[in-house]
Protein backbone atom coordinates (compact mmCIF):
# COMPACT_ATOMS: atom_id res chain seq x y z
CA UNK A 1 0.00 0.00 0.00
CA UNK A 2 1.36 3.19 -0.55
CA UNK A 3 1.70 5.43 2.47
CA UNK A 4 -0.97 7.82 2.91
CA UNK A 5 0.99 11.34 2.16
CA UNK A 6 2.48 10.23 -1.35
CA UNK A 7 -1.47 9.23 -2.62
CA UNK A 8 -2.44 12.76 -1.40
CA UNK A 9 0.38 14.67 -2.92
CA UNK A 10 0.00 12.90 -6.35
CA UNK A 11 -4.05 13.79 -6.51
CA UNK A 12 -2.60 17.28 -5.59
CA UNK A 13 -0.63 17.65 -8.69
CA UNK A 14 -3.54 15.54 -11.26
CA UNK A 15 -5.77 17.90 -9.83
CA UNK A 16 -3.78 21.28 -9.80
CA UNK A 17 -2.12 20.20 -13.36
CA UNK A 18 -5.90 20.01 -14.67
CA UNK A 19 -6.73 23.21 -12.99
CA UNK A 20 -4.37 24.80 -14.42
CA UNK A 21 -4.51 23.37 -18.09
CA UNK A 22 -8.18 24.55 -17.74
CA UNK A 23 -7.56 28.08 -17.15
CA UNK A 24 -4.84 28.34 -19.80
CA UNK A 25 -7.27 26.35 -22.40
CA UNK A 26 -10.01 29.02 -21.57
CA UNK A 27 -7.82 32.07 -22.52
CA UNK A 28 -6.89 30.13 -25.47
CA UNK A 29 -10.27 29.31 -26.32
CA UNK A 30 -11.47 32.97 -25.76
CA UNK A 31 -8.53 33.83 -28.29
CA UNK A 32 -9.19 31.23 -31.01
CA UNK A 33 -13.15 32.11 -30.86
CA UNK A 34 -12.18 35.74 -31.57
CA UNK A 35 -9.48 34.29 -34.21
CA UNK A 36 -12.65 32.52 -35.74
CA UNK A 37 -15.12 34.94 -35.49
CA UNK A 38 -17.03 33.22 -32.85
CA UNK A 39 -18.52 36.45 -30.72
CA UNK A 40 -21.29 38.11 -32.12
CA UNK A 41 -23.26 41.13 -30.51
CA UNK A 42 -27.07 41.31 -30.09
CA UNK A 43 -29.04 44.66 -29.65
CA UNK A 44 -31.29 45.49 -27.08
CA UNK A 45 -33.61 48.22 -27.85
CA UNK A 46 -34.61 50.68 -24.70
CA UNK A 47 -37.73 52.72 -24.63
CA UNK A 48 -38.11 56.36 -23.79
CA UNK A 49 -41.53 56.56 -22.15
CA UNK A 50 -41.67 60.38 -22.86
CA UNK A 51 -41.25 59.51 -26.31
CA UNK A 52 -43.17 57.18 -26.42
CA UNK A 53 -40.22 55.94 -29.08
CA UNK A 54 -37.19 53.26 -28.77
CA UNK A 55 -34.29 56.05 -28.22
CA UNK A 56 -31.33 53.77 -27.90
CA UNK A 57 -29.79 50.17 -27.48
CA UNK A 58 -27.57 47.74 -25.62
CA UNK A 59 -24.92 45.99 -27.38
CA UNK A 60 -24.52 42.46 -25.57
CA UNK A 61 -22.12 39.85 -26.48
CA UNK A 62 -22.60 36.69 -27.44
CA UNK A 63 -20.69 33.16 -27.69
CA UNK A 64 -21.03 30.37 -29.43
CA UNK A 65 -19.12 27.39 -29.41
CA UNK A 66 -18.36 25.89 -32.88
CA UNK A 67 -20.26 22.47 -31.17
CA UNK A 68 -23.55 25.02 -31.50
CA UNK A 69 -23.23 25.51 -27.70
CA UNK A 70 -24.20 29.34 -26.28
CA UNK A 71 -21.88 30.15 -23.59
CA UNK A 72 -23.30 32.52 -21.08
CA UNK A 73 -22.22 35.80 -21.27
CA UNK A 74 -21.68 36.46 -17.55
CA UNK A 75 -19.56 33.39 -17.80
CA UNK A 76 -17.10 34.34 -20.42
CA UNK A 77 -17.23 37.89 -19.67
CA UNK A 78 -15.62 37.24 -15.74
CA UNK A 79 -13.35 34.68 -17.24
CA UNK A 80 -11.76 36.81 -20.19
CA UNK A 81 -11.78 39.78 -17.13
CA UNK A 82 -9.50 37.22 -14.76
CA UNK A 83 -7.87 35.93 -17.57
CA UNK A 84 -6.17 38.91 -19.42
CA UNK A 85 -8.75 38.89 -22.87
CA UNK A 86 -11.50 41.55 -21.88
CA UNK A 87 -9.18 44.54 -23.90
CA UNK A 88 -9.15 42.27 -26.86
CA UNK A 89 -12.69 40.96 -26.67
CA UNK A 90 -14.08 44.14 -26.22
CA UNK A 91 -11.74 45.23 -29.26
CA UNK A 92 -13.38 42.81 -31.32
CA UNK A 93 -17.01 43.81 -29.81
CA UNK A 94 -16.56 47.46 -31.04
CA UNK A 95 -15.23 46.19 -34.40
CA UNK A 96 -18.17 44.17 -34.67
CA UNK A 97 -20.42 46.69 -33.90
CA UNK A 98 -19.06 48.81 -36.63
CA UNK A 99 -19.35 46.14 -39.08
CA UNK A 100 -23.10 45.20 -38.29
CA UNK A 101 -23.89 49.15 -38.20
CA UNK A 102 -23.81 49.30 -42.06
CA UNK A 103 -26.63 47.62 -42.83
CA UNK A 104 -28.97 49.82 -40.14
CA UNK A 105 -30.58 52.99 -40.21
CA UNK A 106 -31.32 55.09 -37.35
CA UNK A 107 -32.22 58.70 -36.44
CA UNK A 108 -29.38 60.98 -35.70
CA UNK A 109 -28.84 60.97 -31.91
CA UNK A 110 -30.18 57.31 -31.15
CA UNK A 111 -28.05 55.90 -28.17
CA UNK A 112 -25.97 53.50 -29.02
CA UNK A 113 -24.73 51.18 -25.48
CA UNK A 114 -21.59 49.43 -25.07
CA UNK A 115 -20.05 47.83 -21.89
CA UNK A 116 -16.96 48.65 -20.23
CA UNK A 117 -14.29 46.56 -18.61
CA UNK A 118 -12.82 48.19 -15.67
CA UNK A 119 -9.17 47.52 -16.87
CA UNK A 120 -9.88 48.85 -20.50
CA UNK A 121 -10.38 52.42 -18.44
CA UNK A 122 -6.83 52.11 -17.47
CA UNK A 123 -5.26 51.16 -20.48
CA UNK A 124 -3.30 52.93 -22.41
CA UNK A 125 -5.33 52.75 -25.78
CA UNK A 126 -8.68 53.50 -24.26
CA UNK A 127 -9.22 56.68 -25.62
CA UNK A 128 -7.76 55.83 -29.32
CA UNK A 129 -10.35 52.61 -28.93
CA UNK A 130 -12.95 54.66 -27.98
CA UNK A 131 -12.36 57.75 -30.31
CA UNK A 132 -12.02 55.01 -33.12
CA UNK A 133 -15.09 53.46 -32.13
CA UNK A 134 -16.73 56.55 -32.59
CA UNK A 135 -15.18 57.83 -35.82
CA UNK A 136 -16.35 54.13 -37.62
CA UNK A 137 -19.76 54.84 -35.98
CA UNK A 138 -20.49 58.07 -37.46
CA UNK A 139 -21.99 57.06 -40.51
CA UNK A 140 -25.15 57.06 -38.26
CA UNK A 141 -24.55 60.18 -36.24
CA UNK A 142 -25.46 58.46 -32.68
CA UNK A 143 -25.01 58.99 -29.41
CA UNK A 144 -22.37 56.45 -27.82
CA UNK A 145 -22.65 55.31 -24.52
CA UNK A 146 -20.30 53.80 -22.26
CA UNK A 147 -21.98 51.46 -19.09
CA UNK A 148 -19.56 51.40 -16.30
CA UNK A 149 -19.86 49.30 -13.77
CA UNK A 150 -19.70 50.78 -9.92
CA UNK A 151 -16.52 48.46 -9.68
CA UNK A 152 -14.43 50.24 -12.24
CA UNK A 153 -14.94 54.09 -10.49
CA UNK A 154 -13.77 52.26 -7.32
CA UNK A 155 -10.82 54.65 -5.42
CA UNK A 156 -11.44 58.51 -7.14
CA UNK A 157 -8.50 57.81 -9.65
CA UNK A 158 -7.95 61.02 -11.37
CA UNK A 159 -7.02 59.74 -15.03
CA UNK A 160 -10.22 57.80 -15.37
CA UNK A 161 -12.56 60.65 -14.63
CA UNK A 162 -10.30 63.12 -17.12
CA UNK A 163 -10.73 60.60 -19.66
CA UNK A 164 -14.47 60.35 -19.36
CA UNK A 165 -14.61 63.93 -18.84
CA UNK A 166 -12.47 64.75 -21.96
CA UNK A 167 -14.77 62.36 -24.09
CA UNK A 168 -17.80 63.66 -22.88
CA UNK A 169 -16.39 67.13 -24.13
CA UNK A 170 -16.47 65.52 -27.55
CA UNK A 171 -20.11 63.86 -26.76
CA UNK A 172 -20.15 60.58 -25.39
CA UNK A 173 -22.47 59.52 -22.97
CA UNK A 174 -21.94 57.75 -19.44
CA UNK A 175 -23.96 55.37 -17.71
CA UNK A 176 -23.02 54.03 -14.12
CA UNK A 177 -24.65 50.36 -14.75
CA UNK A 178 -25.83 47.82 -12.61
CA UNK A 179 -26.39 50.37 -10.08
CA UNK A 180 -26.32 49.66 -6.13
CA UNK A 181 -24.76 45.63 -6.71
CA UNK A 182 -21.86 46.75 -6.35
CA UNK A 183 -21.00 47.11 -2.49
CA UNK A 184 -19.33 50.60 -3.01
CA UNK A 185 -19.12 54.34 -1.05
CA UNK A 186 -21.25 56.42 -3.21
CA UNK A 187 -18.31 58.79 -3.13
CA UNK A 188 -17.33 58.61 -7.01
CA UNK A 189 -20.84 59.94 -7.71
CA UNK A 190 -19.65 63.41 -6.94
CA UNK A 191 -15.90 62.71 -8.63
CA UNK A 192 -16.98 61.01 -12.03
CA UNK A 193 -18.68 62.63 -14.87
CA UNK A 194 -22.19 60.82 -15.18
CA UNK A 195 -25.43 61.24 -17.34
CA UNK A 196 -27.54 57.96 -16.96
CA UNK A 197 -27.60 55.48 -13.93
CA UNK A 198 -29.32 52.10 -15.23
CA UNK A 199 -31.02 50.30 -11.97
CA UNK A 200 -30.17 46.54 -11.60
CA UNK A 201 -32.53 44.28 -12.79
CA UNK A 202 -32.35 43.10 -8.67
CA UNK A 203 -34.76 46.33 -7.37
CA UNK A 204 -37.11 45.95 -10.41
CA UNK A 205 -37.82 42.58 -9.31
CA UNK A 206 -38.61 43.80 -5.60
CA UNK A 207 -41.86 46.12 -7.28
CA UNK A 208 -44.65 43.83 -6.08
CA UNK A 209 -48.02 45.78 -6.68
CA UNK A 210 -48.30 49.47 -8.56
CA UNK A 211 -48.74 51.28 -5.49
CA UNK A 212 -46.45 49.05 -3.02
CA UNK A 213 -43.69 50.40 -1.17
CA UNK A 214 -39.94 49.72 -2.74
CA UNK A 215 -37.59 51.91 -0.11
CA UNK A 216 -34.79 50.66 -1.97
CA UNK A 217 -35.96 51.69 -5.22
CA UNK A 218 -37.41 54.53 -4.35
CA UNK A 219 -34.48 55.63 -2.60
CA UNK A 220 -32.42 55.29 -5.76
CA UNK A 221 -34.87 57.16 -8.14
CA UNK A 222 -34.77 60.54 -6.12
CA UNK A 223 -31.15 59.95 -5.43
CA UNK A 224 -30.76 60.22 -9.24
CA UNK A 225 -33.09 62.76 -9.25
CA UNK A 226 -30.72 64.52 -6.92
CA UNK A 227 -28.11 64.26 -9.15
CA UNK A 228 -29.48 65.28 -12.20
CA UNK A 229 -29.06 62.17 -13.29
CA UNK A 230 -31.30 60.52 -16.27
CA UNK A 231 -32.49 57.07 -15.16
CA UNK A 232 -32.62 53.63 -17.03
CA UNK A 233 -34.39 51.04 -15.60
CA UNK A 234 -33.39 47.17 -16.37
CA UNK A 235 -34.91 43.75 -16.63
CA UNK A 236 -38.79 45.42 -16.79
CA UNK A 237 -41.13 42.41 -17.92
CA UNK A 238 -44.40 43.01 -17.02
CA UNK A 239 -46.71 45.92 -16.71
CA UNK A 240 -47.12 46.32 -13.04
CA UNK A 241 -43.27 47.13 -13.15
CA UNK A 242 -43.97 49.55 -15.93
CA UNK A 243 -46.44 51.23 -14.38
CA UNK A 244 -44.57 51.52 -11.15
CA UNK A 245 -41.67 52.90 -12.57
CA UNK A 246 -43.60 55.58 -14.92
CA UNK A 247 -45.44 56.69 -11.57
CA UNK A 248 -42.71 56.96 -9.79
CA UNK A 249 -40.77 59.22 -12.61
CA UNK A 250 -38.26 56.71 -14.68
CA UNK A 251 -37.89 57.62 -18.52
CA UNK A 252 -35.67 55.10 -19.95
CA UNK A 253 -37.16 51.38 -19.97
CA UNK A 254 -35.51 48.14 -20.82
CA UNK A 255 -36.26 44.57 -20.48
CA UNK A 256 -38.42 41.69 -22.18
CA UNK A 257 -41.77 43.42 -21.78
CA UNK A 258 -40.62 45.93 -24.46
CA UNK A 259 -38.20 43.76 -26.52
CA UNK A 260 -35.32 41.09 -25.95
CA UNK A 261 -31.86 41.32 -27.50
CA UNK A 262 -31.68 40.75 -30.96
CA UNK A 263 -29.69 40.17 -33.90
CA UNK A 264 -28.11 42.62 -35.98
CA UNK A 265 -30.18 42.25 -39.15
CA UNK A 266 -33.50 42.71 -37.53
CA UNK A 267 -32.23 45.50 -35.35
CA UNK A 268 -32.99 48.31 -37.78
CA UNK A 269 -36.34 46.90 -39.09
CA UNK A 270 -37.35 46.43 -36.13
CA UNK A 271 -36.94 49.69 -34.57
CA UNK A 272 -38.71 51.33 -37.85
CA UNK A 273 -41.55 48.82 -37.51
CA UNK A 274 -41.95 49.97 -33.77
CA UNK A 275 -41.07 53.67 -33.72
CA UNK A 276 -43.41 54.18 -36.89
P1 LIG B 1 -25.86 43.91 -18.17
O1 LIG B 1 -24.89 44.88 -18.74
O2 LIG B 1 -26.56 44.29 -16.92
O3 LIG B 1 -26.88 43.60 -19.35
C1 LIG B 1 -28.26 43.37 -19.13
C2 LIG B 1 -28.55 41.90 -19.06
O4 LIG B 1 -29.90 41.70 -18.68
C3 LIG B 1 -28.39 41.20 -20.41
O5 LIG B 1 -27.96 39.87 -20.12
C4 LIG B 1 -29.83 41.18 -20.92
O6 LIG B 1 -30.06 40.16 -21.89
C5 LIG B 1 -30.57 40.91 -19.64
N1 LIG B 1 -31.96 41.34 -19.66
C6 LIG B 1 -32.47 42.43 -20.28
N2 LIG B 1 -33.80 42.54 -20.04
C7 LIG B 1 -34.14 41.50 -19.25
C8 LIG B 1 -35.39 41.08 -18.65
O7 LIG B 1 -36.44 41.69 -18.79
N3 LIG B 1 -35.34 39.97 -17.87
C9 LIG B 1 -34.20 39.27 -17.67
N4 LIG B 1 -34.27 38.18 -16.91
N5 LIG B 1 -33.00 39.64 -18.21
C10 LIG B 1 -32.98 40.76 -18.99
P2 LIG B 1 -26.78 39.18 -20.92
O8 LIG B 1 -26.82 39.58 -22.37
O9 LIG B 1 -26.85 37.74 -20.57
O10 LIG B 1 -25.48 39.82 -20.32
C11 LIG B 1 -25.14 39.58 -18.98
C12 LIG B 1 -24.02 40.48 -18.54
O11 LIG B 1 -22.81 40.18 -19.24
C13 LIG B 1 -24.28 41.96 -18.86
O12 LIG B 1 -25.13 42.50 -17.88
C14 LIG B 1 -22.88 42.51 -18.79
O13 LIG B 1 -22.48 42.72 -17.47
C15 LIG B 1 -22.08 41.37 -19.39
N6 LIG B 1 -21.84 41.67 -20.81
C16 LIG B 1 -22.56 41.32 -21.91
N7 LIG B 1 -21.97 41.79 -23.03
C17 LIG B 1 -20.86 42.45 -22.63
C18 LIG B 1 -19.82 43.16 -23.31
O14 LIG B 1 -19.80 43.30 -24.54
N8 LIG B 1 -18.84 43.71 -22.53
C19 LIG B 1 -18.82 43.60 -21.17
N9 LIG B 1 -17.81 44.16 -20.48
N10 LIG B 1 -19.79 42.96 -20.50
C20 LIG B 1 -20.79 42.39 -21.22
CA1 LIG C 1 -24.95 46.97 -19.32
CA1 LIG D 1 -26.97 46.32 -16.10
CA1 LIG E 1 -26.86 43.17 -14.66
Amino acid sequence: LMPMALILSLLFVALTSNWLKRKSSFRDEIRRGIERSEFSVHYQPVFNLQTQKFSGAEALMRWQRPDGHWVRPDVFISAAESEGMIVPLTRYLLQRVIQDSAQWQLEPGFHLSVNLAAEHLQHDEFMSDIRAFAAGMDHLKPTITLELTERSLIGEDRMVSQRLAELRREGIIIAIDDFGTGHCALSYLQTFPLDYLKIDRGFVNTIESVDGETPVLDAIISLADKLALKVVAEGVENEMQLRYLQNHGVSFIQGYYFARPMESAVLSEWLQEHNG
